[in-house]
Parts: structure tokens; sequence; C-alpha cells
């Protein structure tokens, strides 16, 4: 978003592998949480029909009467559909189960793959002032997805430090790839983040070895460590950050966070 009428620069990344359980949604919550403790607004849209990033933010089911679904297709106001979380600074557009139809509805839409572009791109979207907003995706490489894509000015990719887990890699960067040249020819690489890393196992480090070969410098300095109140973080409804401050997870993102500020400075130096 370069029009220099805008009031902010809003960075939009979505988080993206199309493979289940690797970190994206716990990426999500807490690279947005540790960005807010830097001192910038962020905006998580949740995209997976799961609802995780929605539920592990305390958003109850009675709160979700507008959602991703009412934004994507029923052009409710934004503001109907933007939550506050107990973390001041960080907001949400949550998501319930009806997002598992939309792939679907998405696809008899003119504008099926633009139309989270477009409700990103809404005027009053200004008044918010979002610094970040991070979009978690669904464990899938559908229109959602790709959606997903076409709103975002680049794409986070966490990858699990366990075996296979650069499979299905290069079907994601095929993804990318089509979408710069149909809908999005700016979209960048933020960056491939290891997941549940874990010093211990000799696992990890060849991940990180294989990935450090062959992904080259898109591979983010910071790994996440395997950490137990990482996971338990959700079922209180915050982010590790407000959970357990000094544990390894929580220092983790915040370096994590420090790395895309830092990315994009230079970007745009
Ligand atoms: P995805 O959104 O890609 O499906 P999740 O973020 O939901 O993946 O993570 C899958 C599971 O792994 C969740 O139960 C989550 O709590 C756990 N998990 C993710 N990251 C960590 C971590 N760094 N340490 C411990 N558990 C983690
Ligand atoms: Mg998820």
């Amino acid at each position: 978003m370069s029009d220099p009428t805008r009031s902010t620069d809003t960075k939009i990344v979505a988080i993206a592998n199309q493979k289940g359980g690797v970190g994206k949604t716990t990426t999500t919550i807490n690279l947005a949480a540790s960005l807010v403790a830097e001192g910038l607004r962020v905006l998580i849209i949740d995209l997976d029909p799961q609802g995780n990033a929605s539920t592990g933010l305390g958003i109850e089911g009675s709160a979700r009467e507008y959602t991703t679904y009412e934004l994507l297709l029923d052009n409710v106001a934004l503001s109907d559909v933007i939550l506050d979380t107990a973390t001041d600074g960080l907001k949400i557009v949550p998501a319930t189960v009806d997002l598992s139809s939309a792939d679907i509805e998405l696809m008899s839409n003119e504008k099926r793959s633009f139309l989270l572009h477009d409700a990103l791109r809404q005027p009053l979207m200004d008044d918010y002032a979002f610094d970040y907003i991070l979009i978690d995706c669904p464990p899938s490489l559908n229109l959602l997805t790709v959606n997903a894509m076409v709103a975002s000015h680049s794409v986070l990719v966490p990858l699990q430090s366990e075996f296979f887990a650069l499979e299905g890699l290069s079907q994601l960067m095929l993804t990318i790839r089509e979408v710069r040249q149909t809908a999005n020819p700016n979209l960048r690489i933020e960056g491939v983040v290891l997941t549940m890393f874990d010093a211990r196992n000799n696992l990890s480090q060849q991940v990180e070895n294989d990935a450090r070969e062959n992904l080259g410098d898109i591979v983010f300095q910071t790994k996440i460590p395997r950490n137990v109140r990482v996971s338990e973080a959700p079922s209180f409804a915050v982010p590790v950050l407000d959970y357990d401050p000094m544990s390894k997870g929580a220092k983790a993102y915040g370096d994590l966070a420090r790395e895309v500020i830092a990315n994009n400075a230079k970007l745009s130096a």
C-alpha cells in the first residue's frame, strides 16, 4: 500500500504452510503480541475455519457474530468485524466454522481471489492505523490461502523442525509464484521460521541445516524452541508474552518480531 494519501503504511503478512500443526496459529498470535510489545498496532485476521487464533485469544463463540466470512462475502462494516483482545493494541477479525463453506462459495464469485484484498483496502481501514496485519491461513492451498497471498505484501512460513519438514515447501513456493504472476507481482517471502525447535534433538539440527542450505538467507536467524509455556498459553486465552514473559518461547517470539521489523526497515531504506 504505497498510496501516499494513506495515513499509515500497513504491512500485511500471510502466515502460511499447507501442513497442519506446524505452528501457523501459534506464530500468528505470538508474533502479533510481540510486535505490539514493540509499540506497534496489530490486527490478526483469522482465516482458518477452525478459529484457533480466535479461541487462543479468548474470543467467545457468542462474540463471533460477524467474522472473516462476513468480511469476505457479506460486505459487513470493518467496525463490526474487528474485535478487541485482552492485549492492548492487538485486535482480531475472528473466524468460525462458517468459513469452511466460503472456499466453495468463493469459486462462483468473479472477484474470488481479491475479496480479502479489497476488504483490507477499504478507506475505513486508515482510521485504525495498523502497522501490521497478520493473516492466520488454513492448512491448505485453497482459495482462502490464495486470498491471503493476494492481499499481502509478504508470506511468512513456519517450518516445523521435524522429519519431512521441507516436503511440501516446493508446492507452497509454486503457489506464491502463481499468485505473483496473476495477481500480486510484488508478493515477497518475509521468511521461513523454524518452529518447535529442540536443540537436544539431532533431527531439529538436521532440519535447520537443510533449511539454511536449501533456502539460504530467507530463513530467519531466530528459531522458536519447543516450549511448554507456548503450548499452555492458548488455554489461558492469552499470548505467551502475557502468560509467561520470561519463558524461552516469549523471548524467541520477541526476537522474531525484531527481525521482522528490521527486514522492513531494510526494505524502506
Ligand atoms: P497450525 O496452526 O500450523 O496448525 P499450531 O500453531 O496450532 O499449528 O500448533 C500446533 C500444535 O503445536 C499446538 O498444539 C501448539 O500449541 C503446539 N506448538 C506450536 N508451537 C509450539 C512451541 N514452540 N512449543 C510447544 N508447542 C508448540
Ligand atoms: Mg492453525
